[in-house]
């Protein structure tokens, strides 16, 4: 029998920023949805209205949008099941939670929070499950008319069944819940506001969801929520089937402790204002869980998308690695175009990043130079420090850098070169051949010879390759700075 097509849904909260973690659920389930022809609907889950914020929402669809991930259903794209912001939804749950109490699946709840609490540490204290303990399960119409009587707002809380659930998850195998660690739970709060709880499978019904993706810290919701499915399909809301689960395992980060979205080194923004490309980040964040193969860690999108299923996700928690991260990154770099790494370089060559006059900028001779610059580049902002010394007036003055080259007998070498650079040639392998030259006639190998040379002009130790950065900067430019490096050293 052909299974039916695959749904999958990706549903975040418009809290905070974005976080790798939550990119990671997007990939898993956008690629599942793409491997199989399938559709992937983006959901807005905002019925929080005390911590969403829409520019948390705007920040989430510019995310998606610069990781390149596209939705079949959702914001924007619209879809049979509009709206997919769950606060504009909000009838369809009140009138679903109503049947659910009129077939029996759901009930009033008038206990306190400090009732609550009260019995649970007294369960608890007796060594008993500490769960809610079913005191409203069967109250009569009496006993709720006197608790309203009392001033008590009811919630409405979810019947859970007497017996275990059992389910087989995509990741982790076959699971079972017991009854005493699943107790019910509340659907509605007092003031008619529904509940996570409740609005997340309703619309996965709803919206006919067939595959769940999502982390692992919401494991412990999954039994609930089948139990709500099977209310659910007995009451007609969805088409009656629940879908296969599939928790991704967590991700641990410094000091092995789980990666939490509020951790610095998890925002989404961090990765996109140091200029990581998405192809590179989305390639690392693959590896967070998945593999395409053993011996190979730098693949494309494409590459992830023909391979993937969920069947090859690892159960084990996964290790955000920062340096592999990078590497990744750098590979992915290198692997562009010229002509996407010299426009996708474009923020960091402009103000606030670049620290240059903008009519200072000379696009050809950064072109010239951006081959070179794409094979060393870790993240794309480092572009800004390795081509400053182009269109700065002068050097940027580092003092390690100075201290570093300009060791005794540097102005001698430096007098030396100058000689025979304004002699050589403008282009980089005269230049190479003038500073060889010059550093024979003080016993310096190039290495040693080109350091102060390099300094001189570009302020800096290490950079792009000397002579190439040279001969694009022009041999006045040059020599005016190695006028001034004498200067400063005669001084
Ligand atoms: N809105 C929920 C969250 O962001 C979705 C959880 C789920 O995927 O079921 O945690
Ligand atoms: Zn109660």
């Amino acid at each position: 029998m052909a299974s039916a097509p695959v749904r999958v849904r990706f549903c975040p909260s418009p809290t905070g920023n974005p976080h790798v973690g939550l990119v990671r659920t997007a990939l898993f389930n956008w690629a599942f949805a793409r491997h199989h022809g399938g559709t992937l609907v983006f959901r807005i889950e905002d019925t929080d209205a005390a911590r969403d914020s829409e520019e948390s929402y705007e920040q989430l669809l510019g995310a998606m949008r610069w990781l390149g991930f596209d939705w079949d259903e959702g914001p924007e794209a619209g879809g049979p099941h509009e709206p997919y912001r769950q606060s504009q939804r909000m009838e369809i749950y009140a009138d679903v939670a109503r049947r659910l109490k009129e077939a029996g699946h759901a009930y009033e709840c008038y206990c306190t929070t400090e009732e609550l609490e009260q019995r649970r540490e007294a369960a608890r204290a007796a060594g008993k499950a500490s769960g809610y303990d079913g005191t409203c399960r069967e109250l009569t119409a009496e006993q709720a008319a006197a608790h309203r009587r009392e001033g008590r707002e009811p919630i409405v809380r979810f019947r859970m069944p007497d017996e275990p659930i059992t389910f087989t998850d995509l990741v982790r195998g076959e699971l079972t819940f017991a009854p005493e660690n699943v107790p019910d739970f509340g659907i509605v709060r007092a003031n008619g506001a529904p509940l996570y709880t409740l609005v997340n499978p309703v619309d996965d019904a709803l919206m006919e969801i067939t595959h769940v993706l999502r982390g692992e810290d919401l494991l412990s919701s999954t039994p609930r929520q089948i139990a709500l499915y099977r209310a659910l399909a007995g009451i007609g809301v969805g088409n009656g089937t629940t879908p296969a689960f599939g928790h991704l395992p967590y991700v641990m980060g410094e000091g092995n402790k789980k990666l939490s979205k509020r951790d610095p080194q998890a925002s989404l923004n961090l990765y996109r204002e140091r200029g990581f490309v998405p192809a590179g980040l989305l390639n690392y964040l693959s590896l967070l869980g998945w593999s395409l193969s053993a011996d190979r860690d730098v693949f494309s999108i494409d590459e992830m998308v023909a391979a993937f299923d969920i069947d090859g996700v690892n159960a084990n928690p996964a290790r955000f690695d920062l340096k592999k991260a990078e590497a990744i990154n750098a590979d992915h770099i290198r692997m562009m175009e010229v002509a996407d790494f010299v426009a996708a370089c474009e923020p960091w060559l402009q103000a606030p990043h670049a620290p240059w006059a903008p009519e200072a900028f000379d696009a050809k001779a950064f072109e010239e130079l951006a081959p070179l610059a794409q094979t060393r580049l870790t993240v794309l902002s480092d572009i800004t420090a390795n081509v400053d010394f182009l269109f700065l007036d002068e050097p940027v003055e580092d003092e390690a850098s100075w201290t570093k080259a300009m060791k005794p007998g540097a102005d001698a070498l430096l007098k030396t070169a100058r000689e025979k650079l304004a002699d050589a040639d403008w282009n980089a392998e005269a230049l190479k051949q003038a500073v060889i030259t010059a550093g024979e006639e003080h016993g310096l190998k190039l290495g040693k010879a080109q350091a102060p040379v390099r300094v001189a002009v570009t302020g800096r130790t290490v950079g792009l390759p000397l002579f190439e950065s040279l001969e694009v900067l022009g041999r006045e430019r040059t020599l005016a700075r190695v006028d001034a490096a004498l200067a400063k050293l005669a001084a």
